[in-house]
């Protein structure tokens, strides 16, 4: 009998509602859509197409995979970000829509700066914040660094397939460490969403975001401001005159990270942006 892309598409919502997923009909889109090569829009247009049984058998592990809990962006080993595609693999967090904040504040601040800007993002997991500063930013120069040697093979992979190899370098190692002499006083933007979730909660975490993104990327030490601190005092050495520091923030701790940055006596100014959902998200530390 003939399997059509519309009967896959219903079969795998239907799949997907038993176990309660939530965007079960957007989830079966976009694994079948990947499966088949081609974009959802093409899945409604072509809906009475027929699919063959490898296909299908392919399209139905996927569900499976979904069911058990996986991300969708990690099904599909893919996640849009800034409007610009970027690989995602379980050793990099999927990029939030959250962190957009973080990209435009830093934008915003270049606009009034002196070029070409020296940026530098620590923890740069996919690259998702770092490509798409240098991608927005052609007078740019954007070094990363992360300790996940898999991290930054990803976040290489996505530079290339967005053409930037040639103005983001890419760093193995611990936080600045590989980076304190050759960028010392010469970084005009600092930013970071580094790991910030308490120790001792990242059991409650969601069971997606708990059993499949990489722990290393989200465990912020004891009290989740661990890397703000170290960040602080080992990057101030590394900004330029007119260096900024930039940061993603978890829900509830602008204030702590407003207070550590106050308390080191750097800045004359420190703003606190807002999310889309309306929370303290971004901090962002002026010279
Ligand atoms: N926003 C992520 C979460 O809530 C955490 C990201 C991070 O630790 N930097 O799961």
């Amino acid at each position: 009998m003939k399997t059509t892309i519309n009967q896959l598409l219903m079969n795998g919502t239907k799949k997907l509602k038993q176990a309660s997923m939530n965007t079960a009909r957007l989830d079966a889109e976009v694994i079948l859509a990947h499966q088949l090569g081609c974009n959802r829009i093409d899945l409604i247009i072509n809906c009475n197409d027929e699919v063959d049984e490898k296909q299908q058998k392919l399209y139905y592990d996927k569900i499976k995979e979904r069911i058990q809990g996986k991300p969708v962006q990690y099904i599909v080993g893919q996640q849009e970000f800034m409007g610009l595609p970027f690989k995602v693999t379980p050793d990099v967090l999927i990029p939030r829509p959250d962190t957009e904040i973080l990209v435009e504040s830093a934008i915003e601040e270049a606009k009034s700066m002196k070029k070409p800007l020296i940026i530098l993002d620590i923890g740069t997991g996919s690259g998702a914040i770092a490509l798409s500063l240098a991608y927005y930013m052609m007078e740019s120069l954007v070094y990363t660094v992360d300790i996940s040697p898999e991290a930054i093979e990803v976040a290489q992979q996505n530079a290339k397939h967005l053409s930037l190899t040639q103005r983001v370098y890419f760093y193995l190692g611990d936080l600045m460490t590989p980076l304190e002499k050759e960028l010392y006083g010469k970084v005009d933007l600092l930013v970071s969403n580094p790991p910030y979730i308490p120790h001792h909660e990242i059991a409650d975490l969601q069971k997606e975001v708990r059993d499949y993104e990489p722990t290393i990327a989200l465990d912020g030490g004891k009290d989740g401001l661990e890397f703000y601190r170290r960040i602080l005092k080992e990057g101030e050495k590394l900004l330029s005159f007119q260096g900024k520091m930039i940061f993603e923030v978890g829900y509830d701790q602008a204030q702590s990270v407003f207070d550590i940055l106050k308390e080191s006596k750097i800045f004359n100014e420190i703003a606190i942006q807002k999310d889309l959902a309306g929370i303290d998200r971004t901090i962002i530390a002026r010279k």
